[in-house]
């Protein structure tokens, strides 16, 4: 067999651990060792890199690279908490594009007959999705307002710079034979400058609660710019596992897109949560009732069926164990306690059903959406950990509001609503909750991992 045919089979072994490692992430149970699969693929696609025949390679180089990496990439996976996912994910998403600008850079300048509009699809997408990214994880992390920042003529200015680039990527081709021309170099540092401007330029107007609809979709332009690198060097790793990515991102940006019940052109042209979009709930006076953890356990002594809703506020706590014990109390004491999971409840997809697995919830007892909304009829009390966007009832009627159309859990329709926070501060949109005024609303303030504790302790008491 030639070196050549070796190299391939090892990268299709490697594209096969990639797609059965993604099909594995689907589910907690399996996501572990989806993970450990995939990450096991890039590795044999590393070595068939660096044993490519015929390529020369400097070792110390690549070793002092790895070296770098991989001691960034553990601090990064052992010190972020499960909260800062969102921001370490738009991170990563930046770097990859940067990557694969920099290797197609690399390629354009040191290879003058390399093919110009490939070296810009991934110049122009990497640079773009670089400093898409950044502004995300700033608009994430508090260093950018998470408000919609919007101007006059701003989407104008946006679709100057992208059919501008556009112009300068085909042009030079119609001028010159030969990229060794300097037409084509001042084309090529005129396109990452307009794609830089172009990666803030889209994502500032942007509310910060669709970031997480953002980052999926940048990580999927970081996997078309890797691909379009593979193309470039002729690498089908590189092809593979960028589409790969840009596959799976689309699927995720519509996934949430769907959560939300927004189209993906509203999400990135809404300019949803800018300062002038309040929601009418905002401001005004709601009338709430505070219990004390003592009152809230006799309301679950009495209730049959009691649904638990998990949200941000309980990660922020780490309060999933003893929510759990708290569930496995009121059901020892008869008692149906199910989970009701919203598609984007906390900060990234999944993060309530990877929180509650952690406490060793089943999943059986976790339901999504549409499969808990019909649940709320007839349930006695719904216990809210700190939720609230994702139970904001203004979704449904309030076209002012930043959340308009989004779909929400359904819990007002119980015949209690227990809901716990620390204050009445708002949720990630931004906007007051009318669910807290609710007639069969009452407030628990307080820690989620405190109160709990101390519901737990009445509830065992009753
Ligand atoms: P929210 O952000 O709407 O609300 C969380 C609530 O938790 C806050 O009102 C806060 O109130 C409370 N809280 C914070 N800390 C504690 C604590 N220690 N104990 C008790 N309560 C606490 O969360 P939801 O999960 O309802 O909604 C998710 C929001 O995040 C949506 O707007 C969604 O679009 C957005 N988002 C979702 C992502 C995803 O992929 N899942 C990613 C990024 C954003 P208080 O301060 O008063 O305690």
């Amino acid at each position: 067999m030639e070196p050549i045919q070796i190299t391939n089979i090892l990268y299709l072994i490697s594209a096969i651990a990639f797609i059965l490692g993604i099909k594995r992430l689907s589910h907690p149970k399996t996501a572990r060792s989806g993970n450990l699969l995939s990450s096991l693929g890039m590795l044999i696609a590393v070595i068939a890199t660096l044993t490519y025949p015929g390529k020369e390679f400097d070792f110390s180089l690549i070793l002092t690279g790895v070296a770098i990496g991989a001691v960034i990439g553990l601090i990064f996976a052992t010190r972020v908490q499960m909260t800062e996912m969102p921001q370490m994910v738009a991170i990563f998403n930046g770097l990859g594009g940067a990557a694969s600008a920099f290797v197609a850079s690399s390629e354009f300048l040191t290879t003058p007959d390399s093919p110009f509009v490939i070296v810009c699809l991934s110049v122009f997408i990497g640079s773009l999705t670089f400093t898409g990214s950044f502004v995300a994880f700033g608009k994430l992390q508090g260093f950018i307002s998470g408000r919609a920042i919007t101007f006059k003529g701003q989407q104008a200015i946006n679709a100057i710079i992208a059919l501008l680039s556009i112009a300068l990527i085909l042009a030079p081709g119609l001028f010159f034979e030969s990229s060794i021309y300097s037409g084509y170099l001042n084309a090529f540092f005129v396109v990452i400058a307009l794609a830089l401007l172009l990666g803030i330029g889209l994502t500032i107007p942007i509310g910060g609660a669709d970031m997480p609809v953002v980052i999926s979709l940048l990580n999927s332009y970081s996997g078309i710019a890797a691909a379009a690198t593979g193309f470039l060097i002729s690498n089908n790793a590189l092809i593979i596992s960028g589409s790969l990515v840009g596959a799976s991102g689309l699927i995720l940006t519509n996934i949430m897109c769907k959560g939300m019940n927004r189209s993906l052109a509203n999400v990135i042209f809404g300019a949803v949560g800018a300062e002038t979009s309040g929601g009418s709930s905002d401001g005004k006076e709601v009338n709430i009732k505070s219990y004390s953890t003592t009152e809230a356990a006799m309301i679950l002594d009495a209730a049959e069926k009691i649904i638990i809703v998990p949200g941000y506020g309980l990660a922020v706590a780490q309060a999933q164990h003893v929510a759990r014990e708290v569930a496995e109390t009121l059901e020892s004491m008869g008692k149906k306690v199910l989970y009701a999971i919203h598609p984007v409840a906390g900060r990234m997809p999944g993060h309530m059903n990877v929180l509650l697995a952690e406490a060793n919830v089943s999943y059986d007892v976790l339901k999504d959406l549409d499969e808990i909304n019909p649940e709320f009829e007839d349930c006695d009390v719904a216990l809210i950990l700190g939720a609230n966007d994702v139970v904001n009832p203004a979704a449904r009627h309030d076209q002012s509001s930043p959340i308009y159309g989004m779909p929400i859990l359904n819990v007002d329709k119980s015949r209690t609503v227990i809901i716990n926070k620390r204050s009445m501060n708002p949720g990630f949109a931004g906007v007051q909750n009318e669910l807290f005024g609710y007639d069969n609303s009452i407030m628990v303030f307080g820690d989620a991992k405190d109160m709990l504790n101390d519901l737990l302790k009445e509830v065992k008491e009753l």
